[in-house]
């Protein structure tokens, strides 16, 4: 495991296998944002969660693991899940101490948890860090939400849906819309609407301004 800090108040927490980056990083993330009833903003056990994934997934066996390979939490939830949560293994231990060495001073400055595995390959790293920037930066969340704003109703509210059967929470779904625009290959983009129209100028205004945008915060940070 390692732990970079590319971007101010950005720890990226790398791991070398997709397993125990999801081990570490769900209960925190799910205690974010799970659309999973009980579980968002709740203290939970891994089993409890478990146990409720594997029935809305409709499988015998547990698929978590393998299903997310890119995590991304708020400074602020990470440090009440700390607060709450009764680790429960090395990974969960590990990953949390991480975070509080490198979490910014004085501790109100906000700060963002994403996590990601080393053969993941770049595009989850953007998607992860397009979801920091929406929570660090007034600027960057202002643009991406103007052009979400701006896509075609009925490819909204079908990406919406998407995202939302994909067990993102309502609160996220824009968040979400823009990290998955701006980032995502073709392919992946076509994959997650099921091959409905996808408006390409509009996808491509959320590419170019991510680019640019990453482009920018690149150079402030040397
Ligand atoms: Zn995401």
């Amino acid at each position: 495991m390692k732990v970079l800090t590319p971007y101010p108040g950005v720890i990226h927490v790398i791991y070398s296998e997709q397993t125990i980056l999801a081990k570490a990083f769900m209960r925190m993330q799910e205690f974010y944002e799970s659309a999973i009833p009980g579980f968002k903003g709740q203290q939970f056990t891994r089993d409890e969660f478990k146990k409720a994934y594997a029935e809305i997934m409709g499988t015998e066996e547990f698929t978590y693991y393998d299903d997310w390979g890119g995590f991304n939490v708020p400074g602020d939830v990470a440090n009440k899940f700390m607060k709450l949560f009764t680790l429960d293994s090395m990974d969960e231990e590990s990953l949390m101490k991480s975070i509080k060495q490198h979490a910014p001073w004085p501790p109100y400055k906000p700060f963002y948890v994403i996590g990601t595995f080393e053969s993941g390959g770049d595009s989850i790293i953007d998607h992860e860090l397009s979801h920091a920037f929406w929570h660090l930066h007034d600027d960057y969340r202002e643009m991406m939400q103007g052009l979400v704003e701006g896509l075609p109703v009925r490819f909204r509210a079908r990406l919406k849906r998407e995202l939302g059967s994909m067990g993102y929470c309502e609160d996220v779904l824009d968040d979400e819309t823009a990290a998955y625009l701006s980032t995502s290959s073709v392919l992946e983009l076509d994959e997650l609407v099921n091959r409905t129209d996808i408006p390409w100028k509009h996808a491509l205004a959320f590419q170019r301004a991510f680019r640019d945008y990453l482009e920018s915060k690149s150079s402030d940070s040397q």
